[in-house]
């Protein structure tokens, strides 16, 4: 298993660790560990010095885990640099042709909505890809980090999701030239098939998406900008007509298809 994966395991147990905590102390409690009477199931020491072990030894084995993950992460990205050099094409045009389908995160910034990923490159639902670095490239060029990449496996891409609560997932075609990573590709050109709206409202969590609204966002040094999420009826209630698109009109503006998750 690749560090990445291990690292998305470690944070879905993480997540899973106050219920677990929890878990433990509705058990403590129901094996006698608080109660005062003479001859609980299990003596009162030895549930309380359960509880200590758990609350200091677990957190102690997230942290040895997430040290050996990063650390081999580390060597897995240096040992990718190494091959990456090494990435000489005779004929560039004797790289491996397949089906590049994967899967993608984006924002939706700007006044007039545009498709805006994560690093802040924006781009169009159909594109080439253009080099930041180096006006001269056609991206992709192997010793440089341009093109569109995707995710090949959905599980990634939904995991990336999970911590980027503000992006939207995409579904993405690959086209031209392309590099294909452990995980995913790096491309040429890029069609954007389908963009998948959240079930439920950006903000509150709780209620169906219903309606896009834009706000705008303060940042740091020169970074702000206007950004489109989806909300419920309640969430968006207060936004002006301008500050609003239903589902077809932004489908339109960003030229894509719009599908509910
Ligand atoms: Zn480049
Ligand atoms: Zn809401």
């Amino acid at each position: 298993m690749s560090s990445a994966h291990l690292k998305q395991r470690l944070i879905k147990w993480v997540r899973l660790y106050p219920i677990l905590a929890l878990s433990v102390l509705l058990l403590a409690y129901l094996l006698g560990g608080f109660s005062e009477k003479d001859n609980p199931l299990i003596p009162q020491p030895v549930v309380i010095t359960f509880l200590y072990l758990f609350v200091g030894l677990v957190p102690l084995f997230f942290i040895i885990a997430f040290i050996v993950v990063g650390n081999a992460s580390d060597k897995e990205f240096t040992l990718n640099k190494g091959d990456r050099s090494k990435l000489v094409y005779e004929d560039a045009f004797d790289l491996p042709t397949q089906v590049m389908h994967g899967y993608k995160l984006a924002l939706i910034t700007g006044r007039a909505p545009t498709l805006t990923g994560l690093t802040g490159d924006t781009y169009l639902s159909d594109s080439s890809a253009k080099c930041t670095i180096n006006t001269e490239h056609i991206p992709p060029v192997a010793g440089c980090e341009c093109g569109f990449y995707a995710y090949k496996d959905l599980a990634d891409a939904k995991f990336e999701l999970s911590i980027n609560p503000g992006a939207f997932l995409l579904d993405v075609d690959l086209y031209g030239i392309g590099f294909t990573y452990l995980r995913g590709y790096r491309a040429e050109t890029q069609v954007v098939n389908l963009l998948t709206a959240p079930k439920r409202c950006m903000r509150c969590r709780i209620l169906p998406a219903s309606v896009f609204v834009t706000t705008y966002r303060l940042g740091y040094d020169d970074i702000s900008w206007w950004q489109w999420q989806m909300r419920c009826v309640i969430c968006s209630s207060s936004f002006k007509a301008t500050d609003k698109l239903t589902v077809d009109q932004m489908c339109d503006k960003l030229s894509l298809k719009i599908r509910s998750a």
